[in-house]
């Protein structure tokens, strides 16, 4: 582990509770091993996601998984907003989620922000659009002080988030892989907490399968509560792809938007890296 001096602070803002691991768990476990500090802002209960629970048991369960998920990967601070799974765009509609979102950024004070990308294509889920637009936007804006100002009346200060990182489903212009080599382990150990999104994951996927009408009997013979297996397979596959292109056993990518338009008008010059 090399500490940082330089500590950053960084919130992810995610619509469900897998999200932040699936798509940057390793990263993150990075940032916080090197010191830095790490708020996880979850906007659902991911009340829809389970084939055998019903929506009282997976609340209860899920809050418990994000907890133990979020303390293996060393973050200190969890918000859980509690929207519906799948209606956050109607109980929470972007401009209102937008000012939750700021407020977080403002009082927490933000260096780093992570969501999905409100401009990568393909993205099906209503939740990760109104997450990654409010999200965008809370972001942008924060330091300009005429954006949502009953917050600065309140004694809060306005607030410069120096980088945006974005991830995808389908990504477009990624420009930042970082090296979770040493970390990808963690990444899996993190997705397993999440008991319930896990069954979900593998059942979800013989659904597929069986529609398909090919044959993989290890996926089709799975038993869905013993999916530790399947995770492990599917993220070393995906991170080592990532990894490949870019020089590492396992990496993943983003699109990050960093100092506005500084790195342009200050060419040659390269500013530090944090992971
Ligand atoms: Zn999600």
């Amino acid at each position: 582990m090399t500490e940082s001096n330089n500590k950053k602070r960084i919130v992810v803002f995610a619509a469900h509770g897998d999200d932040l691991e699936f798509t940057c768990g390793g990263t993150i476990a990075k940032f916080t091993d090197r010191g830095h500090e790490v708020a996880l802002v979850v906007a659902t209960d991911n009340d829809k996601g389970s084939f055998e629970l019903s929506a009282d048991e997976l609340r209860a369960a899920r809050d418990a998984e994000i907890h133990r998920a979020a303390e293996l990967l060393g973050i200190g601070t969890v918000i859980c907003l509690g929207y519906s799974d799948g209606e956050l765009r109607e109980q929470c509609p972007v401009p209102e989620l937008r000012g939750k979102f700021m407020r977080v950024i403002r009082e927490f004070k933000a260096d780093i922000t992570f969501t999905w990308d409100p401009f990568a294509p393909y993205e099906g889920h209503p939740d990760h659009r109104t997450v990654s637009a409010a999200a965008n936007e809370a972001a942008s804006f924060s330091h300009f002080p005429l954006y949502h100002p009953e917050q600065i009346a309140e004694g809060l200060e306005p607030h410069y988030v120096a980088e945006q990182w974005y991830f995808a489903k389908s990504p477009r212009d990624q420009n930042k892989f970082v090296d979770i080599t040493d970390y990808v382990e963690k990444k899996i150990e993190a997705l397993c907490l999440h008991e319930s999104q896990m069954v979900l994951t593998v059942r979800d996927l013989q659904f597929a399968l069986q529609a398909s009408g090919l044959d993989l009997p290890w996926l089709a013979d799975l038993d869905p509560h013993d999916y530790r297996g399947a995770i492990d397979t599917q993220i070393r596959a995906v991170t080592a792809a990532v990894g490949r292109a870019h020089g590492y056993d396992y990496a993943e990518g983003f699109r990050r938007e960093r100092h506005g338009p500084i790195p342009n008008l200050a060419k040659g010059q390269e500013a530090e890296e944090d992971v």
